[in-house]
């Protein structure tokens, strides 16, 4: 890239190097080069950071009206747009996702993020109730106070922006701390936080990793009112343990291992197409991806045999190549983890695509797409998250059977179910333990939905509405008439 990046601590509206003169490095796992450096906050950064916090809930944030608040907000959307080529090179040299998946999909996402609650607060209000004509009861909204956003490498500024906005528009500070994998583009989004002109201490970003490091000192500090949490469903049980000290508020994003269910009447084509994307888009490196696909016994043969064909049309390669359909994996150690699934699945089914690194990318954390059959139901392949592109494709015979293996398994995040029957659509929809389920499609998103999981998947729901339950507290008022 040129020039290398230095991902400096953002606190308190000016950039900062860690107290302690820890850094280290960054590095691009399409290349296995250096991209720069990132300053590791200390315990005493992070306190300055939530110290900043708290004092700009009392500053000019806090006197705002909800008008010239929100209007700040819609301006950091307008400006992650203006910058969207920077934001997206960035983001791939960083994550090793393809460019045109950053252009199209993270970034004005992300842009999103701010200009959706930015217009969904301006409508949002309390509830009242009337007892006879006796009492009157109503509710006030206010921010929850210092919110602690921890977040994942895989869509790294998609999921930060997707908490920060609606905190921000609630009228609550932020303490940001994205994946030690991926700091670059929380960095610009702080310097478009600035040229925002959101008062200084409103935003601060901290980099560092989890334990004993900046993702702990957010987790365990007793002024930090609130946690939002996306990543590993492990990682969620320490951050839970930590935050019990002062009873943080928390909403936890976590794993998934969510089914495919086609059935022999679905589109097929729709379906190819859908579960291309599904399986391995952004590498597979999606909370959402249906890395477990269940077919019908009629289609399976066929389905697989089209599923083969279209995915080794897909291009794997340098993700700044137009052409390129599955980018590098996230880091050596990430694509070892994936490795020993593969190990698995070769000893205890059959692999009848991919399974190996490419031969012709030889630097970088490239992995080949891979499918999986013959695997007993309780293989850990089909069990537990990949996080990788490789998925197990297994026959089903009938609807109460896919049912249940669809939910035998400790996560609960999504689903996406397959077919031309209308009332068997929604009849296993609700019969699915999963936060969302999408019929004839995947990943379709509306942002005033509720998006989380149950289960292992994940505690609460954000979007919408849940969105400002989460990111406000209310008061109830009653007046005796
Ligand atoms: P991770 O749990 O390893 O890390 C996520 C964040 O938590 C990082 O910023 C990390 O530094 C921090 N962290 C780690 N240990 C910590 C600790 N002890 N205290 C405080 N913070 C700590 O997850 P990851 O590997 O970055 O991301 C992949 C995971 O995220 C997958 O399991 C994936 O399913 C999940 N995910 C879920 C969703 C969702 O919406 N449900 C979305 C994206 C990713």
């Amino acid at each position: 890239m040129g020039e290398t990046f230095h991902a400096r601590l953002f606190i308190n509206g000016e950039f900062v190097e860690s107290s302690s003169g820890k850094r280290f490095k960054n590095i691009n796992p399409a290349t296995e080069e250096e991209l720069g450096w990132v300053e590791e906050a200390s315990k005493e950064d992070v306190d300055r950071a939530v110290k900043a916090a708290r004092k700009a809930l009392q500053g000019p944030w806090g006197k705002m009206s909800i008008r010239e608040r929100i209007q700040l907000v819609r301006k950091v959307g307008d400006l992650i747009l203006e910058r969207l080529d920077e934001f997206a090179r960035l983001e791939t040299l960083d994550t090793g996702k393809p460019l045109s998946l950053s252009k199209q999909l993270d970034i004005p996402r992300a842009a999103y993020n701010f200009h959706f609650f930015a217009d969904y607060l301006h409508s949002v209000g309390t509830e009242a109730y009337q007892m006879d004509q006796t009492q009157l009861h109503y509710a006030i909204r206010r921010p929850v106070g210092v919110v602690g956003l921890i977040n994942p490498w895989n869509l790294p500024l998609l999921l930060l922006t997707w908490k920060m906005a609606p905190a921000l528009a609630m009228g609550n500070t932020v303490v940001a701390k994205p994946a030690e994998l991926t700091p670059m583009t929380a960095t610009l989004l702080a310097e478009v936080i600035r040229d925002a002109g959101i008062p200084d201490g409103v935003v601060n970003v901290v980099h560092g990793f989890g334990p004993n490091s900046a993702g702990a000192f957010i987790a365990e500090h007793p002024g930090v009112n609130a946690i939002s949490f996306t990543g590993e469903t492990t990682t969620g049980r320490t951050i839970m343990a930590a935050a019990s000290r002062n009873l943080k508020r928390l909403s936890f994003e976590l794993g998934g291992k969510n089914p495919n269910i086609i059935f022999a009447d679905a589109d097929l084509d729709e379906v190819i197409e859908t579960t291309i994307q599904s399986s391995f888009s952004n590498q597979g490196e999606v909370c959402l991806a249906g890395s477990r696909i269940y077919v019908e016994r009629p289609i399976y043969e066929t389905f697989l045999d089209r599923l083969i064909k279209r995915t080794k049309e897909l291009v794997v390669g340098d993700p700044f190549d137009p052409k390129t359909n599955v980018g590098a994996l996230i880091s050596k150690e990430h694509l070892e983890r994936v490795k020993g699934y593969i190990d698995i699945a070769r000893a205890e089914g059959r692999i009848v695509l991919g399974g190996n690194e490419p031969e012709h990318m030889t630097r970088g954390y490239y992995l080949e797409p891979t499918i999986v059959v013959e695997v007993a139901e309780q293989c850990r392949v089909v069990k537990e998250e990949v996080f990788g592109p490789v998925v197990t494709v297994l026959p089903f015979d009938t609807e109460e059977e896919v049912i249940e293996r669809a939910n035998d398994v400790e996560y609960g995040l999504s689903a996406s179910v397959w077919t031309s029957n209308l009332k068997r659509a929604h009849r296993v929809a609700q019969k699915l333990e999963v936060g969302m389920v999408w019929i004839n499609t995947w990943f379709l998103r509306d942002l005033r939905t509720p998006f989380g999981g149950m289960k292992q998947s994940g505690i609460g729901r954000e979007g919408g509405m849940h969105s400002v339950e989460f990111y406000s507290e209310l008061t109830n008022v009653t007046v005796k008439l």
